[in-house]
Parts: C-alpha cells; sequence; structure tokens
C-alpha cells in the first residue's frame, strides 16, 4: 500500500500510533499500514521508549479455549462481531475499537484485561480462517469461543462449567468468575451504540 496524499499519509501515521498504544507487534503494523518499517520502528521508538520485540506471533488457537482466556476471548468477539455488522469502517478501525470498547469493559469491572491486542487480531483472523466458531451454551445461551468444526449441540460454557480449581482463584481470576460475564447481545449493542456516537472511544 502507497499513501499519495498528504492527508493519506496523517491517516496511516494516526493509524499507526493507536495501534502502537494499544501493543500492536510491528509484523501487524506491517501488514495493516501502509508506512515503512524504519518509519513503523521509528514511530514505535518514540512512542514506546524501546524498539519493538523481535519474533514471530506464537499463538496457536489453544490458548483461547483455557478457562480465563476463554471468558475474555468470547467477550471480546462478541463485541467485535457486534461492531463489525452495524459499522461501516474499515476492518482495522473495527478492531482498534472494539479492542477499546473490551479495556473499558474490563476496567468498569475493575479487572485486569487477560486479551492483549496481538492475541485480540489473531483471534479475529482465526475466526476468518475458518479455525474458530462461536458455540451457544446449552444452559445460559450465551456465545463462546470454541474450535471450528466442534459439535454445537449440548455445548456448555466455560462459566456455567468452570474448572474446579476456579473457585480457589485469587485476584483478577476470582473477579473473572464471579464478576465477569459475557455481556448479552443487548448490553453489547448499547455500550457500541454509545462508542459509535463518539463517546471516548478515541
Ligand atoms: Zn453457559
Amino acid at each position: 500500500m502507497s499513501t499519495k496524499s498528504v492527508l493519506g499519509e496523517v491517516r496511516e501515521v494516526q493509524l499507526a500510533i493507536q495501534l502502537i498504544h494499544l501493543g500492536a507487534r510491528l509484523q501487524f503494523l506491517e501488514s495493516e499500514v501502509g508506512l515503512s518499517r524504519e518509519r513503523l520502528i521509528r514511530l514505535y521508538k518514540e512512542i514506546k521508549g524501546v524498539s519493538p520485540p523481535k519474533g514471530l506471533l506464537p499463538f496457536s488457537t489453544d490458548w483461547y479455549m483455557t478457562w480465563l482466556a476463554n471468558i475474555h476471548s468470547s467477550m471480546f468477539y462478541n463485541m467485535y462481531q457486534f461492531m463489525k455488522t452495524h459499522s461501516d469502517e474499515e476492518k482495522v478501525w473495527v478492531l482498534i475499537k472494539s479492542y477499546k470498547l473490551y479495556l473499558q469493559q474490563i476496567e468498569a469491572q475493575e479487572s485486569e484485561p487477560i486479551l492483549d491486542f496481538t492475541r485480540a487480531y489473531t483471534m479475529v483472523r482465526f475466526f476468518d480462517s475458518d479455525m474458530l466458531q462461536l458455540s451457544t451454551c446449552c444452559r445460559c445461551a450465551g456465545q463462546f469461543v470454541a474450535h471450528a468444526h466442534d459439535h454445537k449441540s449440548g455445548y456448555v460454557c466455560v462459566l456455567c462449567r468452570p474448572p474446579s480449581r476456579a473457585g480457589k482463584a485469587r485476584g483478577s481470576e476470582r473477579a473473572a468468575a464471579g464478576e465477569i460475564a459475557v455481556p448479552g447481545m443487548e448490553s453489547i449493542g448499547l455500550a457500541v451504540e454509545s462508542a459509535l456516537d463518539g463517546g471516548g472511544l478515541h
């Protein structure tokens, strides 16, 4: 992608700044932002004060299936999907806005974010390439991240069937056990609408 106009370039720089603040890795920046690698590295250093970390994105779909990660991932993906359906913005901006919304929700529940931006982005790619799906829990009707092609009928989510050690967990895990519910589509809708109206997401 090349940036031909000054305004186009400003937009790319703004996008890069947003992404770097959210913790995006260099590989992601290079694939999503139309600036040279050298400029991205300079921007990264200016904003973060350090060079971008090296190495590949190391994740597999299994990470999203562990108990606490699954709760956070499902919450994020429900928001992302809702926003994608109700917004005509570019995909990368939908991703940025849904991730900010996820951070807001976590902050409102006085908990710690478990899903970092790179994992959120990687998860969206896993969904796009049909490696993950949303399965509906037969007890609470919430939609949760699951391996693609798993049986959909009789699925019970991690909240309705938490592991036995979950009750003994502490800190953010305890908060997640009792207080973080994957919001229903109605509450996601309200949150997303206020976000799209320009409420605090910029
Ligand atoms: Zn459930």
